[in-house]
C-alpha cells in the first residue's frame, strides 16, 4: 500500500482532477490510498465567507458561498459519470446547505468561534474528497470515499488539533487498510474529528501532516506527496532562480528545511512517517516523470557539505536586554513564559549572560508580548527580517563551513548568528531586502559542483 496526497493545486479543476486519476490509475498494483486537500484557493475562500457573516454582511457571505459552490458544480460536473451526477448534485447540496446554514449562525452571534472555524473550513476537503471519489469513479477505478472524521482521532484544540495517535492507527488498520486491499481509497486531508465526534481541523496546510499519519496508520510501505514542484531544491526558487533538484535527503534535513521556509512540505509531515520509517517522496503532478526527492532516515552520504539553502521571510527579531539580570537565574524563563502565554513560536534564539535575541513570525500578539517583556527588560523589535539556513548533514564535523559561509556573506549585514542543536545547519538573520544577494552568493559558493547521486 501507498499513500498519494494530492495537494489543492493538484484539484483545482476539472482538468487537475482528470491528470490526478491518470497518475493514480498508473499505480493501483501498489493499492494507494490517497489524501486531498480542498479545491484550488477553498480554504481561504471558506474562512472569508465565514469572516464576512461574522462581520454582519450576511448577503455578501451568501454571495460568495454561491460562487464557491458554482466553482465546485462546474468543474466537478466535467468529471462525473452520467449515472453519477444525481450523487454529485445531492452531495453538493448537502454540503452547501450546511454551509449556509452555519453562515447564517455565525451572523446571528457575530462570532466565528474556532469550532465554528474547523466545521467551515473542514468543507473544503470534504467536498473535494467526495468529488475526487466520483471523478475517479468516471477514470474507470473502483473507487471508495472514507471520511477521514470517522478514522483520524484528535484532540479538542479546533483549528491546530493533535492527533491522538493510538486510535487513529488502530482504525486506519481496521476500517482504511481492508478497504484498500481492494479499492481505490479517497480521504480528505486536514480533517479529522474528536472522541465525541466534532469535527477539527489539524491546522492550515495539514493534508500532508495527514498523509503522513494515514501512511502510518496503515503501514503504507511509501508515502508521495504530489504537488506542483519537481521535488526539493538547492534553493528557493522564488528568490533565486536556477537550484538543483535533491534527488535523496535525510528526515533530519528535510525538517530542518522545512520548518524554515521551504514551502515544498509542512514541517510535522514527516514525524509519523520517521518513526515508522516509512520514505516520503515528494513529486510534481504536473510532471510525474521526475522521479521528485525522497526523504529517508538514514543520513544519505554526500559529496557537496550542504544540501539547500532555505529563508524565509516576514520575520521580526525581537531584542532583550536587562542588567538587572547578570547572574541572576530564570531569565529565559520568565522571557519565554511570556511568549508562551501568548502563544507566539519563537524560531530562532541567540543569547548572552544579559541579552536575548530571538526572531518570530508571528505578529499577532506582539504588542501584548513586548508590553509583559517590558516590566522585565528592555525590549527592541526590529521588522522586515529574513532567516537563511544553509541545511546539511555534513555540517555537523566538516571544518571551515563558517569561514565560507561568511566569506560568501562579505558585504552582507549578518545580524543574529545560529547553529541549532542539531548541527544540521548554520542560520542567520538579514535584513529582508538582502535576502536575494545573500542565497545567490550562497548558492555559488556550495554548488558549484555537484554530486550526482543526490543532485539532479
Ligand atoms: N486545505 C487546507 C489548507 O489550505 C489544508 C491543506 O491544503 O493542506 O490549509
Ligand atoms: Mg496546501
Amino acid at each position: 500500500m501507498i499513500v498519494m496526497k494530492f495537494g489543492g493545486t493538484s484539484v483545482e479543476s476539472a482538468t487537475a482532477i482528470a491528470r490526478v486519476a491518470t497518475i493514480v490509475s498508473a499505480r493501483l498494483d501498489r493499492r494507494p490510498v490517497v489524501v486531498v486537500s480542498a479545491m484550488g484557493k477553498t480554504t481561504n475562500r471558506l474562512l472569508a465567507i465565514a469572516k464576512a457573516a461574522a462581520e454582519g454582511q450576511q448577503s455578501e457571505a451568501l454571495r460568495q458561498l454561491e460562487e464557491l459552490r458554482e466553482y465546485h458544480r462546474s468543474e466537478a460536473v466535467q468529471i462525473v459519470r452520467e449515472e453519477d451526477k444525481a450523487e454529485l448534485d445531492q452531495l453538493l447540496d448537502e454540503h452547501f446547505t450546511e454551509l449556509s446554514q452555519m453562515v447564517a449562525e455565525i451572523a446571528q452571534v457575530e462570532e466565528f468561534s474556532p469550532r465554528m472555524v474547523d466545521a467551515v473550513s473542514s468543507m473544503g476537503e470534504r467536498l473535494s474528497s467526495r468529488i475526487v471519489t466520483l471523478g475517479f469513479r468516471h477514470a474507470g477505478m473502483d473507487t471508495v470515499h472514507v471520511d477521514s472524521r470517522a478514522v483520524l482521532v484528535t484532540d479538542t484544540r479546533h483549528t491546530h488539533a493533535a492527533p491522538i495517535f493510538q486510535r487513529t492507527y488502530a482504525r486506519m488498520r481496521e476500517t482504511v487498510a481492508p478497504l484498500a486491499e481492494k479499492q481505490v481509497v479517497v480521504m480528505g486531508g486536514f480533517i479529522g474529528s474528536s472522541q465525541d465526534g466534532t469535527t477539527t481541523t489539524l491546522g492550515r496546510g495539514g493534508s500532508d501532516y495527514s498523509a503522513s499519519i494515514i501512511g502510518a496508520g496503515i503501514g503504507a510501505e511509501e508515502i508521495q506527496i504530489w504537488t506542483d514542484v519537481d521535488g526539493m531544491l538547492t534553493c528557493d526558487p522564488r528568490i533565486v532562480p536556477g537550484g538543483y533538484r535533491i534527488k535523496t535527503i535525510s528526515f533530519a534535513e528535510a525538517a530542518e528545511l522545512a520548518y524554515f521556509g521551504a514551502k515544498v512540505l509542512h514541517p510535522a509531515t514527516v514525524l509519523p512517517a520517521v518513526e515508522k520509517n516509512i520514505p516520503v517522496l515528494v513529486l510534481n503532478s504536473r510532471n510525474p516523470e521526475v522521479s521528485g526527492t525522497r526523504i529517508v532516515k538514514e543520513t544519505v552520504h554526500c559529496r557537496n557539505v550542504i544540501k539547500s539553502i532555505a529563508c524565509k521571510t516576514g520575520i521580526t527579531v525581537v531584542k532583550i536586554q536587562s542588567l538587572r539580570m547578570l547572574m541572576a537565574h530564570g531569565f529565559l524563563h520568565r522571557i519565554f513564559e511570556v511568549f508562551d502565554r501568548f502563544q507566539t513560536p519563537v524560531d530562532m534564539v541567540t543569547t548572552s549572560e544579559v541579552s536575548v535575541s530571538l526572531t518570530i513570525d508571528n505578529d499577532s500578539n506582539l504588542d501584548d508580548i513586548k508590553d509583559e517583556l517590558s516590566r522585565i527588560a528592555e525590549v527592541e523589535v526590529e521588522t522586515n527580517r529574513a532567516i537563511v539556513c544553509a541545511v546539511g548533514d555534513n555540517v555537523r564535523g566538516t571544518p571551515g563551513i563558517g569561514a565560507r559561509i561568511f566569506r560568501a556573506l562579505s558585504g552582507i549585514n549578518v545580524l543574529m548568528i545560529s547553529q541549532g542543536a542539531s548541527q544540521l545547519n548554520f542560520s542567520f538573520v538579514i535584513d529582508a531586502t538582502e535576502l536575494r544577494p545573500a542565497v545567490q552568493s550562497l548558492h555559488d559558493e556550495f554548488f558549484s559542483t555537484l554530486d550526482p547521486e543526490v543532485f539532479a
